[in-house]
């Protein structure tokens, strides 16, 4: 069996054809399968039309969750509700093309492969979001040492075991892309032009986004520490070789001439200061997340049977 896993939140308009194509995509496929749609606490009329669907088609299953969590949380409640052999993660506004499941089951059963990935070759967005996704996959590719994850979204295909894995990992700070790269296995990919979204504005804002990236950077790597760090002993050489130098030097001018110097010199050491401060912040307050370990999202009702 196939699951298809869908994040909704508020796609009312999106809906119909994004279920048509889904659907009949499956059904090539030859295979059983269940559709899994997360409403992620839509606001319009979504849910409604996921219970029309769900009350013909019992094949399409709908949980509604108790609120919004975001994209990752509706993903991860998903995932743990999937009983297929095997599992897609697919957006649900038509960025990724449904038609693409049969393509990527067929490269699943080439027997190659556990997991494989959406490789995108273009995208659709365009402009200054283009540009801050542009810098994040970058530099998450280099973190994650991954040249290929810089092109891979959410959009994926994994068998059960793969599954299982990824569901181990519990943490609350998610960033599924990076997670399906870690656990390993037989990662292929499947190239593919990212469309535009079907209908209305992406659902993202850009502070969700900038919330995204920070979750992905900070859970997989301690660069941001190290730059500190680094900076940090930088300076200690230098500041304290100047130290050593003007030691041995005869004051020239008197110091109240020259208290502007100073003064920069000092605000700017604080700022650097605080602005460490900050990411060392930002690593606690990630870690003090953990040990809440508040569940990632509660589920109203499910509509599985
Ligand atoms: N989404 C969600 N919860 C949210 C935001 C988005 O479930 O809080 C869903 C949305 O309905 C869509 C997918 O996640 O199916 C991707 O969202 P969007 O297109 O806004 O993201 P982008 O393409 O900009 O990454
Ligand atoms: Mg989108």
């Amino acid at each position: 069996m196939i699951s298809l896993v869908i994040p909704i939140y508020n796609e009312e308009q999106v809906i119909d054809e994004l279920l048509r194509r889904s659907l009949a995509a499956l059904e090539k496929t030859g295979q059983a399968f269940e559709v899994i749609m997360v409403d992620d606490g839509s606001t319009d009329g979504s849910l409604q039309k996921l219970l029309q669907v769900h009350n013909e088609d019992k094949r399409v299953k709908v949980l509604e969750l108790s609120r919004n969590f975001g994209h990752q949380a509706a993903f991860t409640a998903g995932l743990r509700q999937s009983l297929g052999d095997y599992t897609v993660m697919m957006d649900g506004d038509l960025q990724d093309m449904p038609e693409l499941i049969g393509p990527m089951y067929e490269k699943m059963m080439s027997g190659q492969y556990d997991i494989v990935n959406g490789y995108r070759t273009s995208r659709a967005e365009t402009g200054f979001r283009a540009f801050l996704f542009m810098v994040f996959h970058k530099l998450f590719a280099f973190i994650l040492d991954n040249r290929e994850a810089e092109n891979m979204g959410n959009f994926s295909m994994l068998n059960r075991p793969a599954l299982e894995a990824l569901k181990q990992l519990k943490e609350k700070t998610r960033y599924l892309p990076g997670l399906r790269s870690y656990v390993g296995f037989r990662q292929g990919s499947l190239d593919y032009d990212r469309e535009a979204r079907a209908e209305g504005k992406a659902k993202m804002r850009l502070k969700h986004l900038m919330g995204l990236a920070a979750d992905a950077i900070f859970s997989f790597s301690r660069l941001p520490i190290k730059v500190c760090f680094y900076l940090g002993l930088v300076g200690i050489v230098v500041f304290g070789l100047a130290g050593i130098v003007l030691l041995f030097e005869e004051p020239t001018t008197p110091l109240t001439h020259d208290y502007k110097s100073i003064l920069v010199g000092l605000y700017f050491l604080g700022s650097v200061q605080l602005a460490f401060i900050g990411i060392i912040g930002e690593y606690v307050f990630k870690g003090y997340k953990e040990t809440q370990n508040r569940p990632m999202y509660f589920v109203r009702k499910a509509y599985v049977d």
